[in-house]
């Protein structure tokens, strides 16, 4: 029968034991507050009652936790031998340095990290269509390929450690602010008697954005930030009618307040008949 181990049961590790129940693996448990496994034990997870347990019953371990100091706590109660030959799975979101130093010193200790980020909330695992950024030795994740894909698809990105960490901050640096976004409109839309469901279909049409970014890239690419199509100074008159409309509707205006801030010093640099992806380069040059 296969077999994985999967520490940390915040509702993320929780979501992966049940999928690995659900394909039929034997899984171990083991988290800082025991009673969150007792349901996933009820299912047929077993539980481990140390870390060290945890990592020696199986050779690939699945790390679901806050954060990366999160695993530095709960590996220090292991003796380090206990790490050796194994494979972690560090599916915690942290940020790049911090995968390039824990796989460091992994390997210090003998066993491999393969890192990943994961793009789906817990009602994705286990779901087609899912996915996970991993990087790290491609070896690694090849020999444990079928196990990471009950969880979700693979998007493999590389052997530098800290390649997932840093695409998936930068989606989800992205998902925050255009998320916010919405929140930010939906504030102005209710502020003005307007529900979410009848706002629903305009914020959808707004916020898709693949023509403008499959249009932008390639000039981005090319170094091209003519402005013929768009220019930072019709943002700018564009952003003091979106302060306007904010303060109007007597909502917090400090979100589209920051973005004006960011097209009017890419006029005052000298960008204001270039295009918006111009302002890339502002961003670069704080
Ligand atoms: P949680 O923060 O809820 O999970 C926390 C887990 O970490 C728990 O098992 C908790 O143990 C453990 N933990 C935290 N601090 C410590 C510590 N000092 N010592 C030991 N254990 C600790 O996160 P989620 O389950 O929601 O997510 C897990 C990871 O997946 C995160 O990195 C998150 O960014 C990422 N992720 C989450 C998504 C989501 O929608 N939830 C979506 C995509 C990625 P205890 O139970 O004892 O508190």
């Amino acid at each position: 029968m296969q077999s994985v181990t999967v520490i940390g049961l915040g509702p993320m590790g929780q979501a992966m034991v049940g999928a690995y129940l659900d394909a039929g693996y034997q899984v171990t448990v083991w988290n800082r507050t025991p009673a969150r496994a007792d349901e996933l034990v009820a299912r047929g997870a077993k539980r481990a009652e140390s870390v060290e347990e945890a990592l020696t019953a199986n050779e690939l371990v699945v790390l679901s936790l806050t954060d990366y100091d999160a695993m530095d706590a709960i590996l220090a109660q292991a003796p380090p031998a206990a790490l050796k030959g194994r494979t972690l799975a560090n599916l915690t979101s942290d940020n790049p340095d911090r995968s390039r130093r824990a796989a460091a010193w992994l390997a210090e200790r003998g066993a491999v990290q393969v890192t990943g980020g994961v793009l789906v909330p817990p009602p994705g695992i286990g779901k087609p269509g899912s996915m996970t950024y991993y990087s790290g030795p491609e070896d690694a994740v090849e020999a444990h390929r079928p196990a990471l894909e009950v969880l979700t698809g693979i998007e493999y990105l590389g052997e530098d450690h800290g390649l997932a960490a840093l695409y998936y901050q930068i989606g989800i640096d992205m998902f925050w602010t255009a998320l916010t976004g919405y929140l930010h409109g939906q504030a102005v839309a209710e502020a003005n008697g307007i529900s979410a469901e009848d706002f629903l279909p305009h914020a959808v049409r707004t916020l898709e954005l693949r023509y403008f970014l499959e249009f932008y890239a390639p000039r981005i690419t090319a170094g091209n930030h003519e402005g013929d199509v768009d220019r930072v100074s019709m943002g700018v008159a564009s952003l003091e009618h979106v302060v306007h409309t904010t303060r109007a509707a007597g909502v917090d205006d400090s979100l589209p307040s920051a973005v004006l801030e960011i097209f009017r010093r890419g006029a005052t640099d000298g960008h204001a008949q270039d295009s918006l992806t111009s302002l890339i380069g502002v961003l670069k040059n704080r």
